[in-house]
């Protein structure tokens, strides 16, 4: 159902980091809000400020078991997303990926209920078009250590498709690029939350490789506003659309900038590089500026510093890395 009316919507993944930003824009807007997550890599802290609110409900769930909503909107973000967190099982992430959207679907086509899909710039895996636009089929290696997340979040792209070309399910997927700001994980090992909780504590920052391999980064107010404006876009319009920000960053110049936010000389370690860590990405968003009118406003250095100011005030006791490989590079598991 095409929308800027309040609405129903279920969230799967809404306590996680874009999840929980998703659920506080929805509820702002007069939005009846469902939140199931099974807790795996989002906090209960993320959603306590909505728990009180009588327009939204937490459900503890795990997608990969059936569910169902009388809701009008169902936005999927369920799934671990940083590649510590979702090669941690990675059997269980592609049955996040594929059962999790399958069950979205499922609604979309019983109840006609219009149905989002989170997928990422990993479907273009290690790219040889650059930068990225839709059309690109991608690089993507399927028997790597991130295959799990990337041919999961494939599959799940195509399942959406086929919803739509047998039941004319409403879809709309949103290919998102690198997003950091308030509420990622501490211990996610991403490198945003990575360099800014290492700069933090007076520690070196990690740079795996020789740094100087590429990604975009979007603060997460920009992407969800995006997120709103696909959701309400026209009828048939069904993406797959990039959002993401096109400034193009290496990690050594990533790492200056944490540095100079914080006032201190950047501290670097290099760590091994992962195996198949994409050399270079950054989006095309044409698609995204004709069709929805979207583009990110944040530059860099804005959202560093509201992203360093959360952290800062963060209580890491709270918080533990879910995996004992966490942060370890493929090459030094044992
Ligand atoms: P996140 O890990 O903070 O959020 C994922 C949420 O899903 C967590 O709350 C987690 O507990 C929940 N979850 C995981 N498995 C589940 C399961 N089986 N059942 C129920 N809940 C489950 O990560 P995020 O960055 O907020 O990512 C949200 C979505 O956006 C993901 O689908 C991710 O693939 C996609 N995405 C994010 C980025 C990014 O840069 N943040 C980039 C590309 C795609
Ligand atoms: N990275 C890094 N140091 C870290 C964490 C990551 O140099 O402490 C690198 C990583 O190898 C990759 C880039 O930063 O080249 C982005 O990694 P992230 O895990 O944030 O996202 P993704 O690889 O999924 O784009």
């Amino acid at each position: 159902m095409a929308t800027n009316q309040p609405t129903r919507s279920l969230v799967t993944g809404g306590a996680g980091f874009l999840g929980s930003h998703l659920c506080d824009s929805l509820i702002a807007s007069g939005h009846q809000v469902i939140c199931l997550d099974n807790l795996f890599t989002g906090h209960l802290d993320n959603i306590a400020h909505l728990r009180a609110n009588p327009a939204f409900t937490f459900i503890k769930h795990d997608v990969v078991e059936p569910f169902d909503f009388d809701v009008d909107q169902v936005w999927n973000l369920a799934c671990p997303a940083a590649p510590g967190h979702y090669r941690y099982d990675p059997v269980k992430t592609l049955r996040t990926s594929v059962w999790g959207v399958m069950h979205c679907l499922e609604i979309g086509r019983r109840r006609g209920a219009r149905v989002f899909h989170a997928s990422t710039s990993e479907v273009y895996g290690d790219p040889t078009v650059h930068p990225q636009p839709e059309s690109y089929r991608g690089n993507v290696n399927p028997i790597g250590p991130r295959a799990c997340y990337d041919e999961g979040k494939r599959a799940a792209e195509t399942l959406c498709f086929d919803y739509r070309r047998m039941h004319g399910t409403d879809i709309k997927v949103v290919r998102i690029f690198n997003t950091y700001g308030p509420r990622m994980h501490p211990y996610d090992g991403r490198v945003v939350s990575n360099f800014v909780c290492q700069a933090l504590r007076g520690e070196p920052m990690t740079i795996y490789g020789d740094g100087t391999q590429s990604r975009a980064f979007c603060y997460v107010d920009d992407l969800i506003a995006g997120f709103r404006k696909l959701m309400d876009s026209r009828d048939g319009f069904t993406g797959p659309v990039n959002m993401g920000n096109p400034g193009e960053f290496t990690m050594l110049e990533l790492a200056q900038a944490v540095a100079a936010e914080l006032g201190e000389k950047d501290m670097i370690e290099h760590r091994p590089l992962p195996a198949d860590d994409p050399t270079q990405r950054q989006p095309d968003i044409t698609l995204a500026k004709k069709e929805l009118g979207w583009e990110p406003k944040v530059p860099l250095r804005e959202g560093l510093r509201r992203t360093i100011a959360w952290f800062r005030a963060l209580d890491m006791s709270k918080y533990a890395p879910p995996s004992p490989f966490f942060e370890q590079p493929e090459a030094q598991r044992k």
